[in-house]
Order: C-alpha cells, then sequence, then structure tokens
C-alpha cells in the first residue's frame, strides 16, 4: 500500500471541471479527503476510488509517477 500524507500534492486521472488538476490531500483513512488547488473545493474520495484515481504525486519540487511513490514498510 503506497504512503499518502497531509498536505501531499497530487493528480488524478481527470482534473477537477474548473481546470485544474492539482489536488491536496487534507485527510487521510478509509477515505480521502481532497482539494482542488484551483477553486479550493473539497472532496471526498473512497481509498480505493482515490487509488484508482490518483495519477502522480508531487516529490520535492516535481511531480513523480505515482508507481514510483514510496510504499509502506509492511
Ligand atoms: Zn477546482
Amino acid at each position: 500500500m503506497l504512503v499518502y500524507e497531509l498536505g501531499d500534492i497530487v493528480t488524478l486521472k481527470k482534473g477537477h471541471p474548473c481546470g485544474e488538476n492539482k489536488w491536496e490531500i487534507l485527510r487521510t483513512g478509509v477515505d480521502i479527503k481532497l482539494k482542488c488547488l484551483g477553486c479550493e473545493r473539497q472532496v471526498w474520495l473512497s481509498r480505493m476510488e482515490f487509488e484508482k484515481r490518483v495519477r502522480k504525486i508531487k516529490e520535492g519540487d516535481k511531480f513523480v509517477s505515482i508507481v514510483h511513490h514510496k510504499k509502506s514498510e509492511d
């Protein structure tokens, strides 16, 4: 299972209707709460839905493909 932390910035398979496709993780757990960085709207996704849709994550100053993101130790 991949590790996500509060404050991580991710992109999804499909951007928000406002035209932005950067989302900040506000809450993790069974459901993931995301905030669109374009219009500040907040949405909830189930963890399963989130993992299906997430594409890239910001590490340092660049976005990397989610498959290269750190995995949990167990
Ligand atoms: Zn938006």
